[in-house]
């Protein structure tokens, strides 16, 4: 089984085309819808009183919302951001932490001997703290981001030492180690802990180290960009969700694993919000995958 923890939000998101306000998303949210595709997932977050019925509606049917809980006194995490025509850098505007400031991320006893942990991108204090509460993890992997890099760098680094993997974007792996070089980043990555390192670097695809060698995977080719948001969990959800059905990690599993991941965060950006994840199904990944199998062959 595999537990998701991180955001359960409402998202703001503005682009020169459209703007969507406050429609479901969050990094638990993208990044369990993107690994229920494979493997049976369950969500560990919080969300406030304001949070739509119709949103939870969503999630219940495709995840175990045991470890959800609902806050009546305060509202859901709030996310406000702006995309230029590039549809790639972001900015924020506002983040607005709400039911997330004081969280103290329970597990529930069900998932207590969860096999696969995915952190997404959270405090990394309650990110630490739930994985506390998990018995014997085979395979824990955590994401994070500018806020908490430069909110809560000390707490960051001392998540990364304790997961297996870490998935990050470029921009994110470069503050975290105040250096240009990615491969740089992902050799100080591992050499901080964890087994291995992957860098997005959005439609350029992105980077694996792993065992001193490095791979580097091109993105699908995506024609319709709609939003960008959740592609970085997206990617995550998918990666350590292939994962969890090969079982064993090697650089052969983790390459398709960046392949899934790939294509995952591929679909996320075609709608708005979870709008076209929540739309696919194995057939359009599998005819992705074929695709991309095409693509990459010499
Ligand atoms: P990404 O995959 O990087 O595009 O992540 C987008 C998601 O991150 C959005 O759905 C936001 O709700 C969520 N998010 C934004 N800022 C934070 C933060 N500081 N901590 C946790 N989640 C965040």
């Amino acid at each position: 089984m595999l537990t998701v923890f991180g955001t359960v939000a409402l998202d703001t998101t503005r682009t020169p085309f459209h703007t969507v306000e406050r429609t479901l998303g969050g990094t638990a949210t993208f990044a369990s819808i993107a690994a229920s595709n494979y493997v049976p997932t369950s969500i560990v977050g919080i969300v406030g009183n304001d949070f739509p019925a119709s949103y939870m509606e969503i999630l219940k049917n495709r995840l175990d919302i045991r470890g959800l809980s609902i806050s009546e006194t305060d509202k859901t995490f709030h996310y406000d951001s702006s995309f230029g025509y590039d549809l790639y850098k972001r900015t924020t505007n506002k983040t607005e932490l709400n039911v997330i400031s004081n969280y103290q991320s329970t597990v529930p006893t069900a998932f207590v001997d969860s096999e696969y942990v995915y952190l997404a991108n959270n405090d990394p204090v309650q990110n630490m703290n739930l994985l506390r509460q998990v018995s014997h993890p085979k395979l824990v992997i955590c994401d994070t981001m500018d806020f908490w890099i430069l909110n809560k760098r000390d707490d960051v680094i001392r998540m990364i030492n304790k997961v297996d993997g870490i998935i990050l974007n470029e921009s994110e792996a470069r503050l975290l180690f105040k250096e240009n070089s990615i491969l740089k980043c992902a050799r100080l990555i591992v050499s901080n802990g964890p087994s291995f390192a992957l860098i997005n670097k959005g439609e350029n695809g992105s980077l694996l180290f792993y065992e001193n060698e490095f791979y580097p995977i091109p993105g699908y080719p995506t024609e319709t960009i709609k939003d960008p948001t959740g592609a970085g969990d997206s990617f995550g959800g998918a990666f350590i969700g292939y994962l969890c059905t090969q079982g064993q990690i090697n650089s052969k599993s983790l390459k398709n694993a960046m392949i899934h991941g790939n294509i995952m965060g591929s679909f996320a950006i075609e709608d708005y919000g979870i709008q076209r994840l929540v739309n696919i199904g194995n057939k359009d990944i599998k005819q992705r995958y074929e695709k991309y199998k095409e693509i990459l062959s010499l």
